[in-house]
């Protein structure tokens, strides 16, 4: 069995096509798919989805890009609703990006992304956490926010292996997607070589950040192989091990 962490499957670019990109993901043997959510809009269709589809589990949270969106006296009571269903499982996406930070001001992803943190706490939670180009101030945050019996998951991780370390000593686990199998990827192959396996997940990101050899085109959760496979390369194990152990640290982490 093989498990992908994350994707979008709510996204504009695989309406009318679920049925099909789900089939597919069966055919290439995955069992669980977390879609999380990005606002209101996108994580009432990861429920949607989760209800739709046996394999599909849903996160509920705003992403630093959509913040402003936030509406403190609105969604922290619809957060709280949304996770009474069994298949919500995590508070996500949510984080900061100071990549794209024109949308959003760094001071008003920080309050979103706190006050986000605080609902996982008291939900019980994990959280999945998006970091670009935020390392310290992410990293700065989970560990005076977070509770470490909550837990997460730093998504399509691209930090150091140093920050690894101290994410891993906090208890979070570490996705890995699509980037790993770039030709010019640096820090992930280091990062993977280093890191305990029963701590990494495998995600696509879909409809994104797609790896080789279909790099270019549209991602899909079936495409998670190929991720599995780098792995299996870069820690010389046999690529079932990564399937399964990937799959196990899922199931634990999101507790299913
Ligand atoms: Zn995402």
């Amino acid at each position: 069995m093989l498990a992908d962490s994350h994707a979008h499957l709510d996204d504009e670019r695989f309406e009318n096509e679920v049925d099909t990109i789900i089939e597919n993901a069966r055919e290439a043997g995955i069992g669980f798919i977390l879609n999380p959510g990005t606002e209101e809009s996108t994580s009432v269709r990861a429920i949607e989805l989760s209800q739709t589809y046996d394999i599909v589990y849903a996160g509920v949270g705003f992403h630093p890009s959509d913040c402003a969106s936030f509406d403190k006296n609105k969604h922290p009571k619809m957060i709280r609703k949304w996770c009474e269903q069994d298949k919500v499982l995590a508070i996500g996406e949510i984080g900061l990006d100071y990549y794209y930070d024109d949308g959003a001001p760094r001071d008003l992803q920080k309050k979103v992304f706190e006050e986000q943190i605080g609902l996982a706490n008291e939900l019980k939670k994990p959280i999945i956490v998006h970091d670009r180009d935020a390392h310290g101030d992410c990293l700065d945050m989970v560990k005076s926010c977070l509770d470490p019996n909550v837990g997460g998951v730093f998504h399509s991780y691209s930090g150091s292996v140093e920050m690894a370390k101290i994410l891993l000593d906090f208890g979070l686990y570490l996705s890995i997607g699509g980037p790993l199998t770039f030709k010019n990827s640096r820090k992930a192959p280091d990062v993977v070589k280093y890191m305990p396996l029963d701590r990494l997940l495998i995600e696509t990101d879909s409809p994104y950040l797609t790896p080789v050899p279909y790099r270019g085109r549209r991602n899909e959760p079936a495409y998670v192989r190929f991720v599995a496979e780098k792995v299996a390369e870069i820690k010389e194990i046999p690529v079932e091990e990564v399937q399964e152990t990937t799959f196990e640290n899922c199931q634990r982490l999101f507790g299913v």
